[in-house]
């Protein structure tokens, strides 16, 4: 049977050759990120140690996934007069895979002789898409209903990372190739950013759990994206868990990378209208040649996708630690983890597939706070 682990010597044997042939390349990956700190031994890292109790909430948000089991639809298709390319349905990996899969529907949209574009949405998938048609010189309108910063998109955690995106089960080869060229294009694109301007950073990630570990699918077919990924023994973290996984990601904070899009979008002559679009039609009479579809959630309606579901999401906040330098997935009871960002310590989650109420739940928070509290009162300081 196939271990699913990751030991030192393993990681470097499937990794050796990809990192080696990065920095030959010329890659940036490492640029100014502070490497160094990761390459010393874990036994001398120092961590810092969340302070989580009930009364610091400073607020819980409500996100819901916009999610296809068949993973998400980058498609161009003619519509009377328009031709429509769709770029929704991202699940829990949307701000991951935004410059990636924005990458492949302009793509798309390039195979048209036009140059004049109508983008719908003014989430993450809508602001790359509509950034990158700029790119290429095209003129764009953006339609939304809400502004970035009431999206699905800012309510995000924005971890670097591609998960619950499809299911296992309706895995098809087409959708394999288009979700590892979104990834592997998006990974490019976010390394470009890194830096408070975007919002991107370099961070260490830890997985923990007191059963084994089981290995994503970014992490068996993708592993030269996720730096220093490596099982730890007993002794070498702090964490009061059997098992524990260490990898290197970027984090993405929401609000700076969205408000930075949306200004960026506007100083290359982009426009921005409030609109809720509330049949096809509407979309279609549009005076824009070209309709780039990156509704989230509301494309299900709009064009008629019974297959896209919400996957609720909610989040508790505590006031932000600088100190802390590392995030935690798992370890604590249900769907758990912690990231810490400039506007707040992020507690998560839930993943209620189905549900679409946006209202947090108090029942909710209260699990989320109890399980970190619990993890972070036994961990080794
Ligand atoms: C709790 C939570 C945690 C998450 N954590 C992460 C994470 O760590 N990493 C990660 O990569 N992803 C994460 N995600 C997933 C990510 O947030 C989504 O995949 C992503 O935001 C989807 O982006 P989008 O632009 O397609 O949709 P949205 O952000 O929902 O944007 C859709 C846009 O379309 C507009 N619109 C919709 N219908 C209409 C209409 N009829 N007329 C006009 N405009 C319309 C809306 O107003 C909006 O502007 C998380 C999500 C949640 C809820």
């Amino acid at each position: 049977m196939e271990s699913h682990g990751f030991s030192r010597r393993r990681w470097l044997a499937v990794t050796g050759s990809a990192l080696a042939g990065a920095a030959l390349g010329g890659c940036a990956t490492g640029a100014g990120a502070g490497w160094e700190r990761w390459a010393r031994p874990l036994s001398r890292r120092p961590f810092a140690v969340p302070r989580v109790t009930a009364d610091r909430v400073i607020r819980s948000i409500v996100g819901l996934r916009p999610f296809r089991p068949a993973g998400f639809l980058v498609r161009g298709e003619r519509m009377g007069e328009k031709v429509v390319v769709h770029n929704y349905g991202h699940g829990g990996g949307g701000v991951t895979l935004s410059w990636g899969s924005s990458a492949l529907a302009v793509r798309e949209a390039a195979r048209t002789e036009e140059r004049v574009a109508a983008v719908v949405g003014g989430g993450v998938m809508g602001l790359t898409t509509a950034r990158l048609l700029q790119d290429r010189g095209w003129r764009v309108t953006l339609y939304t209903k809400d502004l970035p910063r009431h999206t699905t998109s800012a309510v995000a955690g924005g971890q670097w990372a591609p998960t619950t995106v499809f299911d296992d089960e309706a895995l098809t080869p087409e959708f394999e190739a288009q979700f590892r060229e979104a990834v592997r294009r998006s990974h490019h694109a976010f390394q470009a950013l890194v830096g408070a301007g975007y919002g991107v950073r370099w961070i260490e990630n830890y997985s923990l759990g007191d059963a084994p570990l089981g290995v994503p699918y970014y992490l068996r077919h993708m592993p030269e994206l996720f730096p220093s990924v490596e099982d730890l023994r007993p002794g070498e973290h702090p964490f009061p868990v059997r098992h524990v996984r260490r990898m290197v990601t970027m984090m993405v904070e929401p609000m700076v990378f969205l408000t930075r899009l949306l200004s960026d979008f506007r100083e290359a002559g982009g426009v921005l209208e409030v609109r809720e679009f509330r049949h096809r039609s509407e979309v279609l009479s549009l005076p824009q040649p070209v309709v780039m579809n990156c509704a989230g959630l509301g494309a299900g309606a709009l064009f008629g996708d019974q297959t896209l579901v919400p996957i609720r999401g909610q989040l508790a906040f505590l006031p932000p630690d600088p100190a802390l330098d590392y995030l935690t997935v798992g370890g604590g009871t249900g769907v758990s983890y912690m990231f810490p960002r400039s506007d707040g310590i992020l507690l998560g989650g839930s993943f209620e597939r189905g549900v679409s109420n946006r209202r947090p739940d108090p029942e909710t928070t209260e699990r989320i706070v109890r399980g970190h509290r619990e993890l972070f009162a036994r961990m080794r300081s």
